[in-house]
């Protein structure tokens, strides 16, 4: 199975997909946790990727789609995965119809999971708090930022999976646990 799990920041997306890991035993593919452990392991990906993602921007999108690439082909993935930050441009989009299809696979659900941008400030001081040491991007101004690029560069895909007749919304204001039975009552 193929399923992205698609919002603004904070939204609440990994919390979900470590759900989906655990009850269906998907491998999580997260694009912003292959940047953080490219700049914990210090490589040169990992400079540039500091410094992108410090000021919300986007890192190109030629070095997230081979990294995710490469990614999907290692055999933990071949039962499925939960896309978890990527795609977050039409063009990435694009580019991963392309590679999907030239594994025979598919996209089976894009799940938005849809928030009040007010009660994410909320949720990503309260994020920051508990995280300081590990997300150096999650404060107050970074979000604005990211949310802005989230207007801008990813908020149009969701037309595109629209005419596709992928995309399904649920509620992210919903308790955790809300949220949760419907995202598997989609999934099936
Ligand atoms: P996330 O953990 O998904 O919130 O991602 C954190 C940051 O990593 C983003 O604000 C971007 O700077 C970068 N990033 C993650 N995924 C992507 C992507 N698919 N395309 C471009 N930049 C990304």
């Amino acid at each position: 199975m193929i399923l992205i799990l698609f919002g603004a920041p904070g939204c609440g997306k990994g919390t979900q997909a470590l759900r989906l890991v655990e009850e269906l035993g998907l491998v999580q593919l997260s694009s912003g946790e292959m940047l953080r452990s490219a700049i914990a392991a210090g490589s040169e990906l990992g400079l540039r990727a500091k410094e992108i993602m410090d000021r919300g921007d986007l890192m190109s999108d030629e070095i997230i789609v081979g990294m995710v690439s490469e990614r999907l082909d290692s055999p933990d993935c071949a039962n499925g995965v939960i896309l978890d930050g990527f795609p977050r441009t039409v063009a990435q989009a694009r580019a991963l119809d392309d590679m999907l299809h030239a594994r025979g696979a598919a996209i089976d659900h894009v799940i938005e999971i849809k928030v009040d941008e007010n009660a994410l400030f909320a949720r990503i001081e309260t994020r920051a708090a508990e995280s300081s040491a590990r997300r150096s991007d999650d404060n107050a101004d970074t979000l604005r930022k990211r949310l802005a690029v989230y207007h801008e560069n990813t908020a149009p895909l969701l037309p595109y999976y629209e005419t596709q007749g992928l995309l399904r919304s649920v509620d992210g204001m919903a308790p955790v646990e809300d949220v949760a039975s419907h995202v598997a009552e989609i999934v099936g």
